[in-house]
């Protein structure tokens, strides 16, 4: 089954219109399930076509930033509500070209709507301090004020909904953006710029860019009219931009790969436990930053829950995601099934069991697509390279731990920070689970993946530089706080000296 859809000749967006790129190069977007399927093509840009959306960008801030809030919120109210009369179109496009199922991908177009109300609510919150001044007849406040144009640079596997995640909150707070998003899914983003300018976003305050990260992130990022940066994509890339940013000291705001534990002991419930890894594992196909990518098992139930899951794993349907039966998608291009390949036979001469799966599926009907089955290696010792590196794949390593101390060590013992959970009855193992493990989310009898947009999202070490997207925490990296005294005494009056 695949989507009603033509290919079609998109462009790039910039100061209200869709414009060619000045480059007149192209690129395809294909369907990761049927790569003879061309959904459309895309402009291939290059630094003028940056150079011309930060221009935008930047003279359309001068009024948007004194718009006021409650109405950019009206905005983003009209998108949201579009964004859910369109969910189900929206939803499928997004299976065509990401690949994931559907039941994924109006998930991912309802993590935008809930994010496009959440900001739109803050519209009339924003909420800054007021407080006593320690002199008389003064006021002492303080007010979030934007920060200018955002560079936004977004990956693949979300395709609506890291977008939203950084648009909306920049949006609300009186930024303007030049949204650069994944080769891979272009069309899901042109969509939602798309649904923006239809809600009566204002010319230039909204600029999509496509093409290739490699290219124009550093002009993006060089621009002296872009204030900040956000970017979600892998640790190595981030890198880069942390160190493009640093060097005229712009804020930017990193999440990057993780490589996720859930924690089963002896007393956990089982079948609940089995349910949560399957579906934070082997949903996305694996590709998900918060993915459950390696389980650390008490050694007491290992072996059931070893076979249990190994079971559940080997009767998951691999198909293309527009069909309502399947479970497992194909991955997002070779590049991605190489990588996933690569790590198998490196867990293979690491000495890790193949316990299930492990091989490429190309029979049809996946000939034509990049799919891989559903694998589980056990047996693996915590160094391993299986354990510690991100796949990003439906790829699992179980580890065997004795005690709740080493399970934790074994959890904490990576360098990424995103995710974690624990399934455990002991309220005690919980809390101190949620205490000590270091990343950004904890959740307890809950996979690692689930989050929801009213609470920070963001990791801790290699996966995030500190800051959260999502929720209220969001609104602190696409503002600075700017501090207000009025002093109505009509005289001098000098803080710390006048008592
Ligand atoms: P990626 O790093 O290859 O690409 C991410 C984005 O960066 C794309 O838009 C890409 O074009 C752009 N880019 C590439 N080179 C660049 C450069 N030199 N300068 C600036 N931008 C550049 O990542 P990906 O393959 O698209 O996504 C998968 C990765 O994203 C995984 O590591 C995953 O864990 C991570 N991820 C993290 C989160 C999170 O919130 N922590 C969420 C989703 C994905």
């Amino acid at each position: 089954m695949s989507a009603a859809v033509l290919p079609q000749n998109f462009k790039n967006f910039i100061n209200g219109e869709w414009i060619e790129s000045r480059s007149a190069r192209t690129f395809e977007n294909r369907n990761p399930a049927s790569t003879d399927e061309l959904l459309g093509i895309f402009p291939s840009s290059d630094e003028q076509d940056v150079r011309a959306a930060v221009d935008a960008a930047s003279a359309a801030y001068k009024t948007w930033r004194l718009v006021p809030a409650p109405k950019r919120a009206e905005i983003l109210f009209r998108a949201a509500e579009t964004l859910v009369r369109r969910k189900e179109e929206l939803a499928r496009t997004m299976t065509s070209e990401m690949g994931k199922v559907s039941a994924e991908t109006r998930g991912d177009v309802q993590e935008a709507i809930d994010m496009t109300y959440y900001m739109a609510g803050e519209g009339r919150r924003l909420f800054g301090q007021t407080t006593p001044s320690e002199l008389p007849n003064k006021i002492a406040m303080s007010v979030r004020q934007p920060l200018g144009v955002c560079g936004l640079i977004t990956p693949w596997n979300f395709p609506m909904a890291i977008p939203s995640w950084k648009m909306m909150p920049a949006l609300i707070a009186g930024n303007t953006v030049v949204l650069k998003p994944a080769r891979e899914t272009p069309f899901s983003a042109s969509r939602l710029v798309e649904i923006l300018a239809e809600a009566g976003i204002p010319a230039g305050v909204v600029n999509l860019v496509h093409g290739s990260g490699a290219e124009l992130g550093p002009p993006l990022m060089a621009h002296p009219d872009v204030a900040a940066v956000s970017f979600t994509g892998s640790t190595e890339t981030g890198r880069s931009v942390s160190l493009a940013c640093a060097r005229d000291f712009k804020p930017c705001h990193l999440e990057m790969g993780g490589k996720n534990a859930m924690i089963v002991m002896a007393d956990a419930n089982l079948d609940l436990a089995l349910d949560g890894a399957v579906w934070g594992a082997f949903g996305t196909a694996g590709q998900r930053c918060t993915a459950t990518s390696r389980i650390v098992v008490q050694k007491g139930v290992y072996r059931e829950f070893r076979d249990r899951l190994a079971d559940r794993a080997k009767s998951l349907r691999v198909g293309d995601g527009l069909d309502a039966a399947t479970e497992v998608g194909p991955l997002i291009n070779e590049a991605q099934l190489k990588k996933v390949m690569e790590y198998v036979e490196i867990g293979r001469n690491e000495g890790a069991k193949l316990t299930t799966g492990g091989h490429r599926l190309e029979k049809p009907p996946f000939a034509k697509g990049w799919f891989h089955e559903p694998t589980i290696f056990s047996d693996c010792a915590p160094a391993m390279r299986i354990a510690q590196e991100e796949i990003f794949g439906p790829v699992i390593s179980l580890v065997a731990f004795d005690t709740l101390d080493e399970a934790v060590e074994i959890a904490n013992g990576v360098a990424y920070g995103l995710s974690a959970s624990i399934y455990t009855r002991d309220i005690n193992s919980a809390l101190r689970a949620t205490r000590d493990l270091h990343t950004g989310i904890v959740y307890v009898n809950a996979p690692t993946i689930g989050a929801e947009t009213h609470l920070p999202f963001g990791g801790t070490k290699h996966t995030g530089n500190g800051h959260r997207e999502a929720s209220v925490a969001a609104l602190d990296f696409y503002t600075e706080w700017k501090t207000i005294y009025v002093d109505y005494s009509d005289r001098l009056q000098r803080a710390q000296l006048d008592t």
